[in-house]
């Protein structure tokens, strides 16, 4: 460590004589409450916080220098500091959480007063008080202070500690507080029973109080709906920022300016990781961690900002303790391909939102969650069931899907026939499922009513041959087309290619039609747009992986921006495949509302000759004729 490195003042002014402390003064003075002890949050732990080895891998005496970027934190959430708000955006295990809690141990010794401690549901609630509160009441031998036994309120001299969640607005509207502690804020409710954004029924609760707290502690989620990073984004944004122990200037630690190591294969070496100085260029490893932090100072970057905001991202994890930053290499290298996991990665590790814009995906995980079983192969949902099917060189795929009111739909079947395109028998294989009978629970059948196959790929003239003889029967090829704008399908047209073969194509706006899909399968109860997908063959990981396989991307043509899909992982062929059923459903020309609202059903068998089906309906299905 050169000579120039010198232990920064401590950041935090006190602003005691300012302007905007009379107010502060006055109103204590008034309100007749004693004035606030002279010890801060963070001198306050280093004395007395004792960590239990239940709840920590480092118990014992507090110590700030494992953790000194808290120190300043911990102050402007002291009575000392004239902030009201103290936002930390932070990724995991840096310690937030322990901020928290000496934060409340503070106040209910030091600064009693009624203590909001706020979750995200009642289960992350009580275990938040099990095994993080009430360990750190034992281990620091408060227990005797607390009168009453309930879980959610403590009582203690000159105060009470309550604990309430985002989804029950009973429990944040209750008792004015003047500490209000709020924990994992990304993942709170995005409405409170109807009663609006939990936070601001949580800021209401503290109105009354002139020396209110208000700490907002989380990961950040998904950017644009993340409320930690908006409310960092409000307040001054202060960065971490450590020496350099080649020239020591400072700077913060930045994912893109960790290196490593390659082998000769190409394979990752995590354990070379090592940070390089942005302004000399040096490199140096992590263990230089703890020396280089305990020099660190917080910077803002928006003076402006309405209150003190941090940003700490996991790479400043005590070395020991946490994440190191050759796990961080690794959990990166792990993610690839993989959007969750990238997702995991950008918020936990570095401590930032997630950019949908940067890769709207659906998660599969939670769809195959809620496959279903049906009463029936066909349940009592759809009105209509069309088919999609992909050709691959060694394969056809496809799915029948049923529809119903608001185009709710019903994965039926999918199914994947082995075999070469250029043969017929893979073809036969389709067609039988394609004219195949589907029962409803009174026995009675549905018919695919309309098909679509792809004729991209090797396999067009193939794909002609099998639809110009069964166009009557609506099975068309298709082609898809990408771009914002398009029509979900067109009318079947002769292109020069198919004429040859008597066939017609329509033109598939796989855009449109992706966009519609994943905005359904956001929806996780049933409604208009609504999946359903049944616990049946073929909707497996796999199924649903594909289905799941692109990510909405924004792109810039030719100065404007466009939205697009791209492909996180090589197949998705059940993705095209529900695209086509889509778009097949529009070639029948039926109104699947006016259906499904009269009682009706498309029973009808398309496959079947006009004339024999006019017979066979009054002795078989009983359909409607449409
Ligand atoms: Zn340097």
């Amino acid at each position: 460590m050169p000579d120039e490195i010198k232990k920064q003042e401590p950041v935090i002014k006190l602003k005691m004589a300012t302007g905007e402390n009379v107010d502060y003064v006055t109103s204590a003075i008034l309100s007749g409450l004693r004035p606030p002890p002279d010890m801060t949050i963070s001198q306050w732990a280093e004395k007395f916080r004792i960590i239990s080895g239940a709840s920590s891998s480092s118990p014992g005496q507090w110590s700030n220098e494992r953790t000194p970027y808290l120190v300043e934190i911990m102050d402007q959430l002291s009575p000392q500091s004239p902030a009201t708000d103290v936002v930390f955006m932070k990724g995991a295990q840096v310690g937030g959480t322990e901020c928290l809690i000496n934060t409340a141990l503070y106040y209910i010794m030091h600064d009693p007063c009624p203590i909001g401690l706020f979750q995200t549901t009642e289960m992350t609630a009580k275990r938040f008080i099990k095994q993080r509160m009430n360990t750190a009441f034992a281990a620091m031998k408060m227990d005797e202070i607390f009168t009453g036994a309930e879980m959610y309120l403590r009582e203690f001299p000159g105060g009470v500690m309550i604990t309430g969640w985002s989804n029950s607005a009973s429990n944040l509207r209750s008792m004015p507080i003047r500490i209000a502690l709020c924990d994992e804020i990304s993942e709170w409710a995005k409405d409170c029973e109807g009663q609006g954004d939990p936070c601001s029924l949580v800021e209401a609760r503290t109105v009354t109080f002139a020396r209110k707290k208000r700490f907002w502690n989380s990961t950040p989620g998904i950017e644009g709906e993340c409320r930690v990073t908006e409310r960092f984004r409000r307040g001054d944004q202060r960065f971490y920022n450590v020496p350099c122990p080649h020239c020591g200037e400072l700077h913060t630690w930045k994912w893109e300016n960790l290196f490593w190591d390659r082998d000769a294969e190409g394979n990752h070496m995590p354990w070379t990781v090592r940070m390089k100085c942005p302004h000399c260029g040096e490199e140096y490893g992590e263990y230089r961690k703890p020396e280089l932090m305990n020099h660190g100072v917080w910077i803002a970057t928006n003076p402006n900002g309405a209150y003190p905001s941090y940003h700490l991202s996991g790479l400043y994890a005590p070395l020991g303790a946490g994440l190191s930053w050759a796990d961080a290499v690794s959990q990166f290298v792990n993610a690839q391909g993989d959007i969750n996991l990238l997702k995991a990665f950008t918020n936990n590790v570095l401590g930032e939102p997630w950019n949908i814009e940067g890769g709207m995906q659906i998660d599969k995980f939670g769809l195959i969650s809620r496959c279903e079983e049906y009463e029936s192969e066909v349940p009592e949902g759809p009105a209509i069931l069309t088919a999609g099917v992909d050709t691959q060189d060694d394969r056809l795929e496809c799915e029948i899907v049923g529809w119903g009111a608001g185009l709710e739909s019903w994965g039926i079947a999918h199914k994947v026939f082995v075999g070469d395109p250029s043969q017929p028998a893979v073809w036969d294989a389709l067609d039988a499922a394609l004219t195949a009978p589907y029962c409803l629970s009174d026995g009675s059948e549905m018919h695919v009513a309309a098909t679509l196959i792809d004729s991209g790929g090797h396999h067009t003239d193939d794909v002609y041959r099998f639809t110009a003889k069964r166009e009557w029967r609506n099975v068309f090829a298709c082609a898809g087309h990408s771009g914002a704008g398009r029509q979900i399908v067109t009318r079947p047209q002769r292109t020069k290619k198919s004429a040859l073969r008597n066939a017609t194509v329509v033109s598939v706006g796989v855009d449109s039609a992706k966009d519609q899909l994943y905005d359904w399968l956001t929806k996780e109860t049933p409604c208009p747009g609504f999946c359903h997908f049944p616990v049946r063959d073929g909707y497996d990981e796999e199924f649903f992986a594909q289905l799941t396989a692109e990510k909405r991307v924004r792109k810039w043509v030719r100065g404007i921006q466009q939205w697009a899909y791209k492909k996180t992982r090589e197949r998705n062929e059940a993705l095209d495949t529900r695209v086509y059923s889509r778009a097949a459903l529009n070639l029948v020309g039926v109104d699947v509302d006016k259906m499904i609202a009269s009682g009706r059903k498309f029973t009808r068998n398309v496959s079947v000759p006009a004339m024999r089906q006019r017979i066979q309906r009054h002795t078989i299905s009983g359909g409607i004729k449409l």
